[in-house]
């Protein structure tokens, strides 16, 4: 067989690059994904039940980006849908990201108004500050108390658990993007754009696939293929130091174990996601119907079991920002720019970056207008 492109992974990388370079380009391209199916770790489904899940823990769709939703809007209807999520603290269930609410979900009403108080005269309305900054600002003694406060029992425990590591051993990014909000809005995502696609992501999928020029093996690596592939370039979605085969040493990741759960009532929990901080092993446990609007009679959730990633045993979910890591990934980097005339790497576990879907999508998006169509 005789392609123009070769792709690597069929997730949201892999895919808006096929549909560009396939409608724009009119050039031919063939997928090679190695799971049973197109999407990535987006990838939904109906399960026995008929309630449409997510396989690889729960997706919302958020962005402030709108070529990128408007590129998406292309090949799905959106359905509205703003994420909620509470965290369970001492017994408590308070809106996260811990924002003013939360004050008064978890403090006699007296002691709230004054942490209210001190954190609005220090930091303003409606301003976003991430736990570490707190934690190292906090000026009075209320705050110094309040920032311990959230710090141990909405981060630490969970943070250690997710990676295995404590908030300051990973990059401040991580924390913060559930910084504490001083505000009374209690969704989880303020970006312009939020939803799911009103069908699912699988059908968006095979939207965007369904094109002449693009042809899609599936239950197929890289390896079972190379040598009998004629191909002119390749872009490669998958974890680069699998694709130079660890030359200089694994790249570390983290991994999750999902436990699906059917249950024939109604509703399971009062929101989408319900995070478990201090208790038990799981961090969140996301209950699917929020996500969807499906109407049924009984309901999926899905508890997250964060594990260690052994290659070749279970799946890279989460690249680990962290400096060193990303020093490692950077000698990869080098190897990869050497091959740009021949192949091009991007995507969350290519690039070794903790991209949301949107994040991906706008790489894969620029990529294409920036380098692809100027070769
Ligand atoms: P992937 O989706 O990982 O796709 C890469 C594909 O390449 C995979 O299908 C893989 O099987 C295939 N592949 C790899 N190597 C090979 C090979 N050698 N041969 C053949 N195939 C190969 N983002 C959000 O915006 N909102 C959310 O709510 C959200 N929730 C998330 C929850 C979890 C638990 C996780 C893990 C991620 C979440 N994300 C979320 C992030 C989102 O999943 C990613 O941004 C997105 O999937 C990245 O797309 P990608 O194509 O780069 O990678
Ligand atoms: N986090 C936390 N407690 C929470 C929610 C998040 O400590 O209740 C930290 C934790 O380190 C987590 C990070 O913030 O890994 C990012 O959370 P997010 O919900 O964005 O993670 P993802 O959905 O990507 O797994």
């Amino acid at each position: 067989m005789q392609v123009d492109w070769l792709i690597v992974g069929a997730g949201f990388t892999g895919a808006v690059l096929a549909e560009r370079i396939a409608s724009q380009l009119k050039q031919k391209v063939l997928i090679v994904e190695q799971r049973d199916h197109i999407g990535g770790n987006a990838y939904d489904y109906h399960d026995e039940q008929g309630v449409l899940v997510h396989q690889y823990g729960p997706h919302i769709f958020h962005t402030n980006a709108k070529h990128v939703w408007d590129y998406l809007a292309q090949f799905t209807q959106w359905r509205s849908y703003y994420h909620h999520v509470l965290g369970v603290v001492d017994g408590k269930s308070v809106p996260i990201p811990f924002n003013l609410n939360s004050l008064y979900s978890l403090f006699p009403p007296q002691y709230a108004a004054k942490l209210e108080q001190a954190l609005l005269s220090e930091y303003g309305f409606n301003v976003k500050v991430p736990i570490l900054k707190i934690r190292e600002s906090a000026p009075s003694e209320d705050l110094k108390f309040l920032a311990d406060y959230i710090y141990r029992n909405v981060f630490h425990s969970y943070t250690l658990k997710q990676w295995n590591l404590t908030p300051e051993e990973l990059a401040p990014s991580v924390t913060a993007r559930v910084p504490i909000y001083i505000s009374r809005d209690d969704r989880y995502f303020q970006d312009t754009y939020q939803g799911l696609p009103k069908n699912g992501y699988t059908p968006l999928f095979r939207n965007m696939l369904n094109h002449p020029n693009i042809k899609v093996l599936l239950n197929t690596t890289l390896s079972d293929i190379e040598g009998e592939i004629q191909y002119k370039r390749m872009i490669y979605t998958g974890a680069i130091d699998d694709f130079f085969q660890h030359i200089h040493g694994e790249l570390p990741y983290r991994s999750l174990h999902f436990n699906f759960i059917h249950t024939p009532v109604e509703q399971y929990q009062a929101v989408g996601t319900v995070n478990y901080p201090n208790e038990y092993h799981y961090t969140r446990i996301t209950e699917f119907k929020h996500l969807t609007g499906q109407r049924s009679f009984g309901t999926s959730y899905v508890e997250e079991y964060p594990q260690v990633y052994v290659r070749g045993k279970n799946i890279p979910y989460y690249p680990i920002p962290k400096d060193e890591y990303r020093l490692l990934y950077k000698e990869y980097e080098a190897e990869a720019q050497k091959l740009a005339g021949k192949v091009l790497f991007a995507g969350r576990l290519a690039d070794y970056q903790y991209y949301n879907m949107d994040q991906a999508i706008a790489r894969a998006l620029s990529l294409f207008d920036k380098v692809i169509c100027q070769a």
